[in-house]
């Protein structure tokens, strides 16, 4: 049988990731892998209410075709969000998306042909590599703990250099004030796009958030900022955007036409209605308090259980922890595989490198199992890790 077209491209998603993909559906297995919020996190009575009076009283936004970059009330609705005295932002700095992952797909379409090279924090957010994969990209990691990392050198002819600054997926990393402002510089010193992709920022559970690169860099400005609504209200409403200036949302605009026309009018006016009445910080406090509680019992059970084995550090914030293997001949690809007959699942670290190189880590997730269920499945992985280092 002759080849089809795809296979080349296909073969290029490798089976762990499909399998830590798919490990979410086995019975009885505990998940640690993937990255999705508790579902009583969602305001299901708030939404319910929202979705009928958008429907109702503002038919035509909900259900015609609307405009590409998004509703203006929406649009307006986000640059109030995010605008500051030093950062007056107007609609024309906003697009809507379909979910953050849309906005990050744009990107690779308006600014990435084949060969051309993406800076890329590592290890590196996987939704992201998947956007970028079929532009065929040249990829230089960005390892932002790294004592003599250069941010100028990295960025230097690079089509744009992607950040998670806040509680980072996978690592949970949180970058500091300084290096922030590191960042921005090179970005202005190479001309090369900033991108601050930033699920996670509402998720703090110690101290207050930092400033955001688009904060602190201003007017004129290098960044381009992507938000979404996933783990603030609830991913299936798919509503995300990019904050950057008139020129580069202009651009972001046009790919996104071709790939969908415009996002979800009814979840566009939910959305709107839900921040012009404050719902996510009404909520946050319950989400917060939740998430906290469950990061601190991962971490426990991490230290009973795991530290003869791995290292980690406790986020300020996010969704993941990442821990590292003592062990260099600990491979985690093989504990993901001897972790799903335990039953348990784990993101191995070749899933968030580009060439999927296994660097002895893993993410575990902790928003989505309350405490005992945490304990239980580091149990297991403890059971896990001894056998994989027995074999
Ligand atoms: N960026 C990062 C770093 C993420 O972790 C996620 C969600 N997993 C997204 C973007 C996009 O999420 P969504 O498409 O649900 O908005």
């Amino acid at each position: 049988m002759s080849r089809p077209p795809f296979a080349d491209w296909l073969s290029q998603t490798n089976d762990v990731t499909s399998t830590f993909l798919a490990a979410g559906q086995i019975p009885g297995l505990i998940n640690l892998a993937g990255g999705l919020p508790d579902p009583s996190a969602w305001p299901v009575t708030e939404l319910a209410e929202l979705a009928q009076e958008a429907v109702r009283d503002f038919p035509a936004e909900s259900l015609a075709y609307g405009p590409v970059p998004g509703q203006p009330r929406l649009r307006d609705a986000i640059a109030a969000r995010f605008s500051t005295d030093a950062l007056p932002l107007t609609r024309d700095n906003v697009l809507v998306t379909t979910g953050g992952t849309q906005a990050l797909a744009a990107l690779g379409l308006a600014l990435v042909m084949t060969g051309q090279t993406i800076a890329v924090q590592t290890p590196a957010y996987l939704g992201a590599l998947d956007t970028w994969r079929a532009r065929g990209p040249d990829y230089r990691p960005m390892v932002l703990e790294d004592a003599d990392f250069d941010p100028v050198a990295a960025m230097t002819g690079a089509q744009f250099a992607y950040t998670v600054p806040n509680f980072s997926n996978p690592s949970g990393r949180l970058v500091g004030t300084d290096q922030r402002r590191a960042l921005i510089d090179a970005a202005r010193r190479t001309g090369t796009w900033l991108v601050e992709d930033d699920p996670y920022g509402a998720l703090y559970y110690d101290g207050a958030p930092l400033p955001s690169m688009l904060e602190m860099a201003g007017t004129d400005s290098p960044v381009i900022y992507l938000g979404t609504v996933s783990k603030e209200l609830a991913p299936g409403l798919r509503i995300g955007w990019a904050i950057a200036a008139p020129e580069m949302i202009a651009a972001l605009s046009a790919a996104k036409q071709g790939t969908d026309m415009f996002s979800s009018g009814l979840c566009q006016m939910v959305t709107a209605l839900a921040f012009e009445r404050g719902l996510p910080e009404a909520i946050r406090p319950h989400i917060l308090s939740m998430y906290r509680a469950r990061r601190d019992a991962l971490c426990e059970a991490l230290e009973t259980h795991l530290s003869d084995w791995f290292t980690w550090e406790k986020p300020e914030g996010g969704m993941f922890v990442w821990a590292r293997a003592r062990d260099g001949r600990l491979n985690t690809d093989a504990l993901m595989r001897a972790g799903l007959t335990e039953g348990v699942c784990i993101s191995p670290s070749s899933v968030f490198d580009p060439e999927h190189r296994d660097h002895g880590g893993m993410r575990l997730n902790f928003t989505l199992n309350p405490p005992d269920e945490l304990e239980e499945g580091i149990r297991r992985l403890a059971r896990t890790t001894r056998a994989v280092l027995r074999d």
